[in-house]
């Protein structure tokens, strides 16, 4: 089954115990779903946040000294995304868009922009090295 979905609900019939064993194994399912979604969603990442018993209220809507209620027998985990930074895994170096000979080039790689725009990521400067092995052969 493959299908879109934005939380997973487990609900057993009667209280249960986990262990810390088994709460590492459901965090390394929630890092494999999250690795697939990066894996189509590049310049993002995803990871599991952290878990614990489920809190009932946003505490940003509660005052400083109302405390904030948790659902003890509910066990929650939290997944979050965001942009990914330089230097990150998934990380999309953006083009710099320049005009140069009358062309739309990047100042960092050097491509040429596609009249689509649909250039792949920036791979960063470019490097040249010495020319080995013999010349090419030319017209002239
Ligand atoms: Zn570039």
């Amino acid at each position: 089954m493959t299908s879109k979905i934005v939380s997973i609900e487990i609900y057993f019939p009667c209280e249960v115990e986990v262990s810390n064993k088994q709460m590492r194994g459901i965090d390394t399912v929630l890092a494999s779903i999250c690795a697939d979604w990066e894996a189509k969603h590049p310049g993002r990442i995803m990871w599991p946040f952290g878990c614990g018993a489920k809190m009932l209220a946003n505490p940003l809507a509660l005052s400083d000294d109302e405390p904030i209620p948790f659902d003890e027998s509910v066990l929650q985990f939290e997944v979050a995304e965001r942009e990914a930074y330089a230097g990150e895994r998934n990380f999309v170096a953006a083009h710099e868009w320049h005009e140069r000979f009358g062309l739309t080039c990047c100042r960092v790689c050097g491509i040429v922009q596609r009249a689509d725009g649909k250039n792949k990521p920036c791979k960063g400067p470019m490097k040249l090295r010495p020319l080995e092995g013999p010349l090419p052969e030319t017209d002239s």
